[in-house]
């Protein structure tokens, strides 16, 4: 195998799914003191199929995929809130379009390329057995912390099975797997082990409230999950001189060493090894988390490139039966524009909704399957709140819309 890829020019020829051997995983992601974002050397041996197709979509639309939070937990502390897994999420979504505020600080010759990825990650509303959810799961297990590796992802080693990967991004949250504390791993596409697709991360990568300490390490996996390398390439201990040698497979990332913002030049987010600027604030570097702003358009591409392959379920994510079938489908003509208004109770919803406001009046109300037609329109609303009966609805995924400005998922069950 090995003479096999050595053949090869590994950035072009790709066509195929080549079976590389992944030995002692190095997409550990480990943040420590300092918040190092750290290597460290796995016990476990698995086979990674690649995913590079040399095709990339050129439309701008947006590739949006259901997820589902796993939260294990044995103290309550670690049982993170819904509003801390919803804080972490909006953070991932920001940086996947592009729209986190730390954008401005791209340093200038990195403006260019500094991509929308045009990826987005929505709460799964439907469990796989058709029954409602938030799409966050919280369950309480007698492992203190997962040694292994895996045993976050089965049940019988104290952790909780994945759903579905080729219909659900799934993320355990936990205290800690694997000695590690504060850090991630993302799965990349490999057919192996279907069930471990996915991504765990220890809580204080979730979010900047709760337990939740920011930071970008969650996006950082994500983008393993959707098949980015480091920018020093696939194997490679970063700080190493000889990574120069290699390719991360997108090619408009400089070829570095790996995390000369420690280990090269300290000229922060100016380093240079291989003989070029490296791109430090890139999500994929091991630099400080809180510095990290950016992909490429090439591993945006790259990751496009992913969602359009079998290897691993990823493009069955983001289809249009998979969101409906997941509840997180919302026709193109209705936008969700969530103004934190209204408040609407309880959703799921079986016969009275409750719709409030302490701030403005009720006037309109319509609710629209996700076929995007109207089956309920309430007007001459009067006040501040409102009862509605929805008894007659079949059970299913409906969006509500309020005063034409609120809109949001109604599942009624
Ligand atoms: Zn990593």
């Amino acid at each position: 195998m090995n003479h096999f890829i050595k053949t090869l020019d590994l950035k072009y020829i790709y066509k195929i799914a080549i079976l590389v051997s992944h030995f002692g995983s190095s997409f550990f992601c480990l943040q420590s003191a300092g918040n190092i974002d750290l290597p460290i050397s796995g016990g476990s041996q698995e086979f990674i199929v690649s995913t590079r197709t040399c095709s990339s979509n050129t439309s701008d639309s947006v590739y949006i995929i259901p997820i589902v939070f796993h939260v294990l937990y044995h103290d309550p502390v670690d049982n993170i809130s819904d509003a801390q897994i919803a804080d972490g999420l909006q953070d991932l979504n920001e940086r996947f379009r592009k729209q986190n505020a730390d954008t401005i600080d791209i340093i200038a010759p990195f403006v260019p390329i500094a991509a929308d990825a045009r990826i987005e990650f929505r709460l799964a509303q439907i469990d796989p057995y058709g029954n409602p959810t938030n799409g966050i799961t919280h369950t309480y297990t007698d492992s203190t912390a997962f040694d292994f590796l895996w045993d976050a992802y089965y049940d019988s080693t104290g952790g909780t099975h994945t759903w579905p990967t080729n219909r659900y991004l799934n993320i355990h949250v936990v205290k800690g797997f694997a000695g590690i504390i504060g850090g991630g791993r993302g799965t990349l596409p490999s057919d192996m082990f279907p069930e471990r697709q996915g991504i765990i991360i220890t809580n204080n990568m979730v979010g900047a409230i709760g337990t939740g300490t920011g930071g970008t390490v969650f996006t950082h996996e994500m983008g393993h999950f959707l098949n980015l390398y480091h920018l020093w390439a696939y194997l490679g201990i970063p700080g190493d001189t000889t990574n120069c040698a290699n390719d991360d497979e997108v090619t408009d990332t400089p070829n570095c060493f790996g995390a000369s913002y420690y280990y090269g030049t300290p000229s922060g987010l100016w380093a240079e090894s291989c003989g070029s600027l490296d791109n430090v604030q890139n999500y994929m570097d091991y630099s400080p988390s809180q510095i990290r702003n950016m992909f490429t358009t090439g591993q945006a591409a790259r990751m496009h490139d992913a969602l359009e392959s079998p290897v691993g379920g990823r493009n069955n994510l983001h289809t249009e039966a998979n969101q409906i079938a997941t509840g997180i489908f919302v026709p193109n003509s209705i936008k969700e524009t969530n103004n934190n208004q209204f408040v609407i109770y309880p959703n799921p919803a079986s016969e009275n909704l409750h719709i409030s406001s302490s701030r403005e009046a009720l006037k309109i109300v319509q609710v629209f399957h996700v076929s995007g037609k109207e089956v309920l329109n309430l007007t001459d609303l009067d006040g501040f709140q409102t009862t509605i009966n929805v008894g007659h609805l079949r059970p299913g995924v409906y969006i509500i819309k309020i005063n034409h400005s609120h809109t949001q998922r109604l599942i009624i069950r």
